[in-house]
């Protein structure tokens, strides 16, 4: 054999370099489904389900092209491992060399790199063109700043790729309408009718994985009778096209709002087709650059949502790379408390907690604001240690792979990073939370209260944090307000917002 492909779960995509030129006559490809994989990090079940199944589908297509391939079932009889079955098939088939794209998580990257060390096979591993931005380019981008920011990054993606541009300026005479993209649902009538996204009933391998899963994973977190994620690329390509069609028009107005029953708002549903590859960055922002200019979409809209993906997912990706493995290690704020063990049952008093964790566990999802303002900004505020969350974030979400997951946690959400790449700790007062949803309503604690009984303790425990890095803080323009606000507190009150939060951490498990 001359090439062995390996085609990892997160890539699957015809168009990859690791299949330029396959022969079917002379190599052959590899996939691997392995338990370690799924232990590693406690992982929920629709996140097993979600790469089992998709992984299935493209194997089907391959064979319906009639290329040659091994693939090695969860079930079959190996060891668990992904290294020591990765081992097996190199043994099994003594290629001459054996081909991958890049990996989307550093511990695979090694793991691969020590099995063909081992098995002394030559290993090609080959630059992902899924992104617009590579790993060197963005290296070379960075190179010798010591705080990275999105806004300049972008700014040169925008150029360099000619998108929403008119000639060197950005096409509205401005780079970024976020001011515009943080509107709440109206309080009295909430978020109304929303158009459904495209959601997809499990088919024949879907059902079979479902069984599986539920089988070999019992004790995982998560649920699956939501499964209705695209496996396919045809499902993936449907599913941008009813987002473009019906909700984008929506999606930037109300990016940053939350409500009750309302797990999926406005939002595009496409992180997981686009992490596994089944959904090629570029055709998402050429359709949402194409529905702003037929007129279909705002510029707001068509911009808050290019932001994410051209800016955001490539920014976070080439720091991930640049970072690593520090990044995993980080913890700027020296937090340690364990993660509450409501985390992995959704049940806390905490509405807005409760809810964005429960449909976390119901969907394998939260959207972004839930994500980073509900639950990133309580685990920042409640000094839990960032490799827990870190480990909790890969493990819930379907659309959770290391590359993209572990800098949202490690240095959006959780600022352990320092300002690394963001530059201030996204911490909130359950005043904010209380302004983007209607959470509070329906909560045990009561948004206006501070510290003391019935306190909202994202109120005192924002505080308590604002208090003990007030020197920090102070010195950041951007947080310099934070502790003006703290200094007009008397001694008093600040003392006794110290102590309700220590009674806080201390009783966290109850909360
Ligand atoms: C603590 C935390 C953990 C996160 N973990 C993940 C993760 O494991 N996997 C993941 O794909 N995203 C992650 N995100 C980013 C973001 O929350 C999700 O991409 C988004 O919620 C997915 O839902 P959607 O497809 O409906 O996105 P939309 O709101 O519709 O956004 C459109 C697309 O933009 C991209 N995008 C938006 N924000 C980001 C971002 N900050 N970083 C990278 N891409 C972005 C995604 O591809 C997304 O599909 C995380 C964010 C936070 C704060
Ligand atoms: S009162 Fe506090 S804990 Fe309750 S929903 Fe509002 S912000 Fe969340």
């Amino acid at each position: 054999m001359r090439n062995l492909i390996l085609v990892l779960g997160d890539q699957l995509n015809f168009d990859s370099p690791a299949l330029e030129n396959f022969d079917p006559a002379q190599d052959s490809l590899l996939l691997i489904e392995a338990v370690g994989e799924a232990k590693y990090v406690w992982s929920h079940k629709a996140r097993i389900a979600l790469f089992l199944s998709a992984m299935r589908h493209f194997a089907n297509q391959v064979a319906a092209r009639g290329w040659p391939f091994d693939y090695i079932q969860l079930d079959d009889p190996h060891p668990p491992g992904f290294a020591e079955r990765l081992t097996i098939a190199l043994q099994r088939h003594q290629p001459q060399a054996l081909r991958v794209v890049e990996p989307g998580e550093w511990r695979m990257q090694e793991m691969i790199v020590a099995v063909c060390s081992a098995e002394s096979v030559t290993l090609r591993m080959l630059d992902d063109t899924h992104f617009l931005c590579s790993r060197t380019e963005f290296a070379q981008w960075g190179k010798g700043k010591k705080e990275l920011r999105l806004e300049f990054f972008y700014r040169v993606m925008r150029k360099r790729f000619n998108v929403l541009m008119a000639g060197d300026e950005p096409v509205g005479g401005q780079w970024n309408f976020d001011a515009d993209n943080r509107s709440a649902y109206p309080k009295r009538t909430g978020p109304g009718a929303i158009p459904e996204p495209a959601l997809f009933e499990p088919d024949a391998v879907t059902e079979e994985v479902i069984q599986l899963v539920e089988k070999i994973f019992p004790d995982h977190p998560g649920q699956l009778k939501n499964f209705a994620w695209p496996v396919t690329r045809e499902q993936a390509l449907h599913a941008l096209d009813v987002f473009v069609d019906t909700r984008l028009t929506s999606f930037g107005q109300y990016q940053d709002a939350m409500w009750t029953n309302t797990p999926l708002g406005w939002h595009s549903l496409l992180s997981a087709a686009l992490n596994l590859h089944l959904l090629n960055p570029r055709e998402v922002i050429e359709a949402v650059e194409q529905a702003y200019q037929q007129g279909k979409v705002s510029l707001e809209s068509a911009e808050g949502f290019i932001r994410q993906v051209l800016g955001w997912r490539e920014f976070i990706h080439g720091v991930y790379w640049l970072d690593m493995p520090r990044m995993k290690e980080a913890n700027h704020y020296q937090a340690e408390h364990d993660l509450p063990a409501w985390f992995w049952t959704g049940e806390t008093d905490m509405a807005c907690m409760r809810d964005s964790l429960q449909q976390t566990l119901e969907w394998g999802y939260a959207h972004h604001i839930q994500r980073l303002m509900v639950i990133g900004n309580f685990a920042t505020l409640a000094q839990l240690s960032p490799q827990q969350v870190g480990d909790w974030f890969l493990a819930i979400y379907v659309d959770a792979i290391e590359w993209v997951e572990l800098p949202n946690t490690a240095g959006m959400a959780l600022h352990a990073c320092g300002s690394r790449f963001t530059s201030k700790p996204y911490v909130a007062s359950g005043a904010y939370i209380g302004r983007q949803s209607n959470y509070c309503g329906s909560c045990k604690y009561d948004p206006k209260v501070r510290a003391g009984e019935n306190a909202c303790p994202y109120n005192t425990l924002y505080w308590n944090f604002i208090d003990h890095h007030e020197a920090t803080l102070s010195s950041n323009p951007r947080t310099a307000l934070m502790t003006k606000n703290l200094q007009k507190l008397d001694a008093k009150e600040r003392e006794r917002v110290k102590l309700h939060a220590q009674q806080i951490l201390d009783t966290i498990d109850t909360l």
